[in-house]
């Protein structure tokens, strides 16, 4: 069994889904991936970063958790 990616419907075998559309996407729309804590990963599709609020969201998620990060360091 084959998937395709919700945007530009190429096959992938592995697939990660947008953070901000909820869509399964591939490799090649994915503009952005990363580790926001140990658990939670942020991806966010080409299409999402074409759109500024949610661009937004997804710069202040990612540097909330590594401010918290910094904080506790230096307890
Ligand atoms: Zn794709
Ligand atoms: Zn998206």
């Amino acid at each position: 069994m084959t998937l395709s990616c919700e945007r530009c419907k190429d096959e992938v075998f592995k697939y990660l889904s947008c953070d901000y559309c909820s869509r399964k996407i591939c490799n090649n729309c994915i503009k952005s991936s990363a580790r926001a804590s140990k658990i939670s990963r942020l991806v966010i599709c080409k299409d999402c970063w074409g759109d500024l609020k949610k661009r937004e969201r997804y710069k202040n998620k990612l540097t909330l958790p590594l401010k918290k990060a910094v904080a506790t360091a230096n307890r």
